[in-house]
């Protein structure tokens, strides 16, 4: 049985949580698949940050480190991503990038895997090839330092290169390239069946899939603000610890911010109890003040369900993606590189096309479907993506219709091979 438009409709008019879209400015006829790669702004967004700027800086100037809860923003802000995760209070802080906060951990993270008794036999940071490249190159410096190997191996075959030689296991949740998701739990305590303790990115996870850090018993966490939390272009990123390590850690970028009395000034480094000891320097307040506004649409959601609802409309989205693009798109190559089964599948789709993708995603952003390309190659051996997100904040099932409608037009008219579809971008 084909799915029709009409059936879209009723799928939106039924959909409990549509309402949390009128939270977002969406520009007008844009269906919009690129919030695992920078979230929409939030209608909230324009005057907190008007306020931060105006008021907060401009008539309460240094004053606002106290009276506007400057100071006290990485770690409130980490407290409200903390929910999304499942960290406790307290556990995880709002700060730096992505790439800067995986460093803090990676290194916190070999460093403690010294004092394990299989440390003699350590030889490897282990990790998959087509995980998210700051990662590996952040992972390639910091083996380089101590002495270790980076490890990359098939997704599929990271457990079976889990052994007492790999001294920490590192992975993205969710991947970036093909929205394959792996069991945390699952793969943590395998990790820790050889020894190893297991740094986890959440980048294409939180706030997209229920996660669950201390249920997991993961070691290490870190995450994007700018993906589907919200937090706009250059959001501050988070980092969480496993409280049994949190005061183990000396900070490679040891800072004024993480130290246990930044205004004392002392002229030796002193860590601040727990995770605040990954802060490093100052932050970006207005930056962070957008970040927390981002996170005010998940409160909306709580009272609708929270993650498991938003989780519940994310795999139909993409359940209907995908079998639309079976029933509609057939015959022009397009192959399903995202997992059908429910529980490996993150809140995106990727499809692969040998040849051609990126001008197809150009010719989709021209009829104002926006989703994004990654390119393949021969470094990884995987194939060129037209990769769609599905963030079940903003996205209705209608949308989905609309998108492939215009993917199949695309396809149908060859309007991808028009000359201007094929200058690339430094920015795909
Ligand atoms: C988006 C993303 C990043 C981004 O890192 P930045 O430091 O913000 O540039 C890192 N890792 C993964 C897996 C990502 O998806």
């Amino acid at each position: 049985m084909t799915i029709s438009l009409k059936e879209c409709q009723l799928m939106d008019s039924q959909d409990t949580l549509a309402g949390l879209r009128d939270l977002f400015d969406i520009p007008e006829n844009t269906v919009y698949l690129d919030g695992n790669s920078l979230g929409v702004l939030p209608k909230a967004t324009l005057n907190r940050v008007t306020d931060v700027v105006k008021n907060e800086w401009g008539q309460g100037l240094i004053r606002s480190w106290n009276s506007a809860g400057w100071f006290a923003s990485p770690q409130r802000v980490g407290n409200k991503i903390a929910k999304l995760v499942g960290a406790y209070e307290n556990e995880l802080v709002a700060t730096d990038s992505t790439s800067i906060n995986l460093y803090k951990v990676l290194f916190a993270a070999i460093q403690k895997a010294k004092t394990s008794p299989y440390s003699a036999q350590h030889r490897y940071v282990l990790s998959e090839k087509s995980n998210f490249p700051t990662d590996l190159y952040i992972a390639q410096s910091l083996c380089a330092q101590f002495g270790l190997e980076l490890k990359l191996v098939h997704w599929n075959d990271v457990q079976a290169h889990l052994n007492s030689e790999v001294a920490v296991l590192m992975l993205t949740h969710v991947n970036y390239r093909t929205g394959a998701m792996y069991d945390m739990a699952s793969m943590t305590e395998k990790a820790h069946s050889v020894g190893a303790l297991a740094v986890w990115d959440l980048a294409h996870s939180a706030g997209a899939v229920p996660v669950d850090l201390n249920a997991a018993q993961a070691d290490y966490a870190v995450g994007c603000g700018y993906k589907y939390l919200n937090g706009g272009p250059g959001a501050p990123a988070f980092v969480w610890v496993n409280s049994s390590h949190a005061n183990e850690f000396h900070q490679p970028l040891a800072g004024w911010w993480g130290h246990a009395t930044p205004f004392q000034f002392t002229t030796q480094y002193e860590p601040a109890a727990g995770v605040s000891r990954y802060l490093c320097g100052t932050q970006a307040i207005i930056n962070m003040s957008a970040l927390e506004v981002g996170l005010e649409a998940f409160e909306a959601a709580q009272a609708l369900g929270g993650m498991d609802a938003l989780r519940k409309k994310s795999l139909a989205l993409t359940d209907l993606f995908i079998q639309l693009v079976n029933e509609r798109c057939t015959g022009f190559g397009l192959g399903i590189a995202t997992p059908l089964e429910h529980s490996m599948r993150g809140s995106q789709v990727c499809l692969s096309r040998e040849t051609g993708a990126y001008a197809i995603v150009q010719a989709l952003i021209a009829r104002g479907v926006i989703g994004d390309f990654r390119a393949g190659g021969a470094s990884t051996g995987e194939p060129d993506i037209l990769r769609f997100g599905f963030t079940p904040l903003y996205i209705g099932f209608v949308d989905v219709w609309n998108a492939v409608e215009q993917l199949k037009q695309v396809l149908e008219t060859n309007e991808w091979q028009a000359e201007q579809f094929k200058q690339a971008h430094a920015v795909t």
